[in-house]
Order: structure tokens, then C-alpha cells, then sequence
């Protein structure tokens, strides 16, 4: 018996129709932890030379020894694939009830491979796997197909769905879980869609086996004494992330209108307040979680119920968008949620759209019309008409349509929430991260406040610190957000850990766990992707051509000059040669020679 693990990996064979299970060694989980390590080390190793929609392609569904345990929030989700938005890896993840569950039923991590003939229903109830006929769910929501599947199987199964999106393999199409908690990113949902897995089901009654029990009983209880006392608990509490709109727009990184500015002039209007005030009925916590960040709204303007509207989607949908009232963005939202597609991703995607449409390039509304909004995103779900181009993300239609100028991506993917011509360590948080412009790997505007906009020594190093303890939490299977908002140490997760597998590894033996995932990854986009290098890192042209034109942030843009300066310091630290290839070394001490095979 491995402790703190279930112990299996569950591998269902779509293809056949067949599964089975192969243990967790000792091995495995004694170098890749969990989560994001275990998707990452069997992506690396089993999908290679792929078209990301394509039957060879896999979904890996993970999450890590913490996740279902005693530990507080101990709830995140990991799904792996090649990314069919960005061609290199990807991976995302969701909070809920999905990965406890997957646990109890006696799995750390899902591997389905293959397609099936027609849109089936994966339905694990610990030991029996089965593929259920799910043609009657074909075309139906994401949210709607859940509570359909809620009905049917009963409310202890917890389950993933895709909505119309994935189904219609839109680029960007998004996992939902818990009516609402989304793994939005790098377009895994289109993978689902292109196996025909409209739905995965679980349910479990095992136990997870524990190193020291009374050993993690006595640290969550410190624990939680500690997160209990911090003054930024009830905040998080009544408004979640929503709370930093109002401050983004301050520090001039509220993406306006297609990031074309920072200051956002109505952002008092879609902020946590007015969320408060006028949409959120319900407070919403993933398993074990004090913080509750998740609001749950109602818009009586739409007559829709919808989870958020969280920070990324009011300002990628909202201020992005150039929306000013919160039901508009709730209503948004719902349709992206419901429809199976990313907020980020889809907001950066219209935002675009509108901007072109100012620029004469394409016809289909402008910033602020929120009809024209909801209409585009129905069509891009739908792939109807100009829709069909806009759902292979804005790389894609600017190169079809024009306007690669203002086309806001790195590595294919739409940047998320935060304008960074004034931040260069968030600049480069985005330049560097390992799924595409993102911000979950590293976020690091708050360094370029205290240290200043102008400051570019030290940034790197600081990015890459965030980018081994951050990634470090979605190995555990744990989410950040304690962390990072109620200041809980991290060697609380270190002894977690112990207690929990009686691995006798220290803080930082889990953060060269964590370094060596990172550069796993890296090396998969060398591997997968010709030509790979230097200038994939680079941001979008905006952010090193056109100064930021208003707001608290005016008159910065971050030249090609600084951004090789923060590369160069960069791929130096991490012992990356200048077109940011770990070099031999590195991946020798990391214990990647069979990385190092294939790149050298
Ligand atoms: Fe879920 Fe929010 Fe709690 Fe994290 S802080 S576990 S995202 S409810």
C-alpha cells in the first residue's frame, strides 16, 4: 500500500470500450508527487507527435496525495492533453468535489484514450467502469447536461461535462464541473469533445490511506487556526476575487477594451461590490475549503443563475469587452459556461473581434454591445459563420482576417486578466508560462508594485520562485489560495505531505519536484513543436510597440530591448541556452536524461 495515494491509474480505452488499472509505484510518485506531475510525466511520454485532435491523443485526468484528504482546500483537479489552441503542452485545472471523489473511488489519475463511435458518458462507481449511450446528451449544455446526469445517476457522483464547445471542438473550449467551476484553459474541453466524452462520472467509498493520521489532524488544526485569524478571511469570504477589479484598474492592469489601456473608466460599476449588491445569492466553497471564494449569482435582468462572475471573467468579458453593467457580464458568463467555453479565452477572443471591427477588418459590433457579444459567443460555440474562424482563437483569425498587431496571445493562447506593459515580472509571468499567456503559473504584479515598474533586476527570479511553489499546489492537489491571500505557510504543506505519504521530504525537496515538472514541460513544447525557441516566448507586439494611452499605467510599454534583458536573465537562471532550452546539465541534475535524449 503506496500512503496517501489511492493507488491506481485508471486507463479507459474509448476505442474498445475496455479498461483497466495499473498501480502507482513507488517510483512514480516518489519523482513526480502527483496532479500536475503525474499528467505531465505520462502526456510527456505517451502523446508525442500528435495532431492535438486526433484519436492518439490522451485526456489525463489527475490530482495529488493531499486532495480529498483532511487537508483544507484539498480539491483541485488536473486534465493534461496536447493543447489543440496552442499545438504545445497543456494543462488546467478546477476546484469542485471531482478530484476527493476520484480518490475515494480508489484513482489518482484517468487516462482515456482512443474516440468513441458516438458522444458516450464515462461512469466510474469504484470498481465498475462503464460507458454509458450518450447520444440524448448531444448538443445540450454543459450545466444542463450535470444536473440532467445528477437526476439520473444521483447527487453522490461528481461530474465533468463539456458543453456544445467541445462537442463543436472549438479551440478553447472548456471543462465544466459543480455548475460552474471550470478547468477553462488550452481547450482540453475540444480534446473531450473530439473523443465523444460528453461526461465523467464518479463516485467512491474508499478510504485514502494515511502515513500520520494524527499528526495531519494536529497541523490542519493549527492550521486553520491560522487562516481562522486573517483579516483577509471574510473578505475572500463575501466577494471572492471579484475584490480585484477596483484595485487592478488602480494599478492600471485592468485589460480595457482589448488591452489597449489599463484603467478601465467603468470599472466601479462591474466591481465586487455592485456583485454583491445586485447578483450573488450564495457563498460557494470547493471540498474542505474555509474561503468560499466561489459566489453563486442570480440575474433577474436574464433570468439565468450562473457561478461568478469571478476576477478573469469580469475583466476579460467585462472590461475587455467594454461592458459596464454586471447582469450584461453575468449573463456572458452563463452563456460561455453553459455553452462549454473559456471565459478568458473567449473575452480576449471577442475583444479582438470588436477591435477589428473599429479597424474596418471585420463586421461584427463593437466594445460595450452586449448583444453583439452574446451573439458571438453562440456562434463561435456553434462555429456559425465568422464564429467558425474566431473558435480557433485569435492567433487564427488575426492571421486569416488581419490585425496581428493588437491579436493579444503568447504560444497561440489569449492572455488572461492583467495589461503588463507596467509590470515586467508579470510580463514575463506570461512570456514563460507553460500552457500560454496565463496567469495561475506566476502572479507576480504585486513584485512590480513594490519594486517598482521600471525595475528589471530581480524580476526573473522572482517569477521563477512563483512558478515552482505555485505549480507545487496543483501537484499536491491543493489550491493556492490560502497561500497566497491568508499567508499560510508553505511548510504546512510540506508537513502535510509528510504526514500524508510518510515521504520524509522537505519544502524544498517538493519544490525541485515541482522545477523538475517545470522543465519536463518545456522540453515537451522542444519535442512537439518545430522551430520551438525564443520568440514563441515573446509577448504580443501591443505590449512592446504602443505605449498604454491612459490610466495609472501611462506612457509604459516594455521595449524588445527589455524583454530580451528579462529573458536573457531568465533562461540564464534556469539554466536554459539562449533560445530557452534547459541545456544538458540541467536536465541531468534534475533527473531528466531521458528528456535530454530526446532533445539532444
Ligand atoms: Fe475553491 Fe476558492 Fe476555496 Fe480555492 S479558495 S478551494 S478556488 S473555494
Amino acid at each position: 500500500m503506496l500512503e496517501g495515494y489511492a493507488g491506481r491509474i485508471l486507463r479507459i480505452d474509448l476505442t474498445a470500450g475496455s479498461s483497466g488499472t495499473e498501480a502507482v509505484t513507488e517510483e512514480f510518485a516518489g519523482k513526480w508527487v502527483g496532479g500536475r506531475g503525474f499528467g505531465a510525466k505520462i502526456l510527456y511520454d505517451e502523446v508525442r507527435g500528435v495532431e492535438p485532435l486526433s484519436d492518439a491523443n490522451k485526456v489525463i485526468i489527475a490530482t495529488g496525495p493531499l486532495a480529498g484528504t483532511l487537508c483544507p482546500q484539498s480539491a483541485k483537479t488536473s486534465f493534461h492533453a496536447k493543447s489543440p489552441l496552442t499545438g504545445g503542452y497543456g494543462d488546467s485545472n478546477m476546484g469542485g468535489l471531482f478530484a476527493p471523489e476520484m480518490r475515494y473511488a480508489g484513482y489518482d489519475a484517468i487516462v482515456l484514450e482512443g474516440r468513441a463511435d458516438e458522444p458516450v458518458i464515462v461512469v466510474i462507481d469504484d470498481d465498475r467502469v462503464e460507458l454509458r449511450d450518450g447520444r440524448a446528451y448531444r448538443g445540450r449544455g454543459a450545466i444542463e447536461t450535470e444536473l440532467a446526469l445528477k437526476k439520473e445517476l444521483g447527487d453522490e457522483f461528481q461530474i465533468a461535462t463539456i458543453g456544445p464547445g467541445g462537442e463543436n471542438l472549438v479551440r478553447y473550449a472548456c471543462i465544466n464541473h459543480d455548475y460552474g467551476r471550470e478547468a477553462g484553459r488550452a481547450g482540453i474541453g475540444a480534446v473531450l469533445g473530439h473523443k465523444r466524452v460528453k461526461a465523467v462520472c464518479v463516485r467512491g467509498t474508499r478510504d485514502i490511506p494515511i502515513a500520520d493520521l494524527p499528526s495531519m489532524e494536529r497541523i490542519v488544526r493549527e492550521l486553520l487556526e491560522h487562516a481562522g485569524k486573517h483579516p483577509a478571511l471574510k473578505e475572500w469570504q463575501d466577494y471572492g476575487t471579484s475584490q480585484v477589479i477596483p484595485l487592478s484598474s488602480e494599478w492600471g492592469s485592468l485589460p480595457t477594451r482589448n488591452f489597449q489601456t489599463g484603467t478601465y473608466e467603468h470599472a466601479d460599476s462591474i466591481d465586487h461590490l455592485h456583485m454583491r449588491e445586485r447578483v450573488v445569492k450564495l457563498d460557494k466553497a470547493c471540498f474542505a475549503c474555509p474561503m468560499a471564494c466561489g459566489k453563486y449569482s442570480y440575474s433577474e435582468k436574464y433570468k439565468v443563475y450562473c457561478e461568478g462572475a469571478e476576477y478573469e471573467t469580469l475583466a476579460l468579458l467585462g472590461s475587455n469587452c467594454g461592458l459596464s453593467d454586471v447582469d450584461d457580464v453575468l449573463y456572458a458568463n452563463y452563456l460561455c459556461d453553459e455553452l462549454g467555453i473559456d471565459t478568458i479565452s473567449a473575452g480576449g477572443v471577442c475583444a479582438w473581434a470588436f477591435e477589428a471591427s473599429e479597424k474596418g477588418l471585420l463586421d461584427v459590433g463593437g466594445f460595450g454591445d452586449a448583444e453583439a457579444l452574446f451573439d458571438l459567443l453562440r456562434k463561435i460555440a456553434n462555429r456559425e459563420g465568422v464564429g467558425d474562424v474566431l473558435a480557433d482563437g485569435v492567433r487564427a483569425a488575426a492571421g486569416k482576417f488581419g490585425g496581428s498587431e493588437f491579436a493579444i496571445h503568447i504560444k497561440g493562447m489569449e492572455q488572461s486578466g492583467y495589461e503588463s506593459r507596467g509590470a515586467p515580472a508579470m510580463l514575463l509571468s506570461y512570456m514563460t508560462c507553460d500552457v500560454g499567456a496565463h496567469h495561475n503559473r506566476s502572479w507576480a504584479v504585486m513584485r512590480d508594485l513594490e519594486k517598482g515598474r521600471d525595475v528589471l533586476d530581480g524580476k526573473a527570479e522572482w517569477v521563477i520562485g512563483l512558478q515552482h511553489k505555485r505549480p507545487m499546489f496543483d501537484m499536491l492537489g491543493v489550491c493556492r489560495l490560502g497561500w497566497v491571500e491568508l499567508a499560510i505557510d508553505l511548510e504546512y504543506y510540506a508537513r502535510l505531505f509528510r504526514a500524508a505519504t510518510g515521504r520524509e521530504w522537505s519544502l524544498d525537496d517538493l519544490l525541485l519536484a515541482s522545477e523538475r515538472v517545470w522543465n519536463l514541460t518545456r522540453c515537451y513544447w522542444f519535442r512537439e513543436v518545430p522551430g520551438f525557441g525564443r520568440r514563441w516566448d515573446m509577448p504580443p507586439r501591443r505590449a512592446m510597440e504602443e505605449k498604454i494611452p491612459s490610466g495609472t499605467a501611462k506612457g509604459y510599454v516594455q521595449s524588445e530591448e527589455n524583454v530580451n534583458r528579462l529573458l536573457d536573465d531568465y533562461y540564464g537562471l534556469r539554466g536554459w541556452d539562449e533560445s530557452g532550452r534547459p541545456t544538458k546539465e540541467t536536465l541531468e541534475r534534475l533527473g531528466l536524461d531521458f528528456a535530454a535524449a530526446d532533445l539532444y
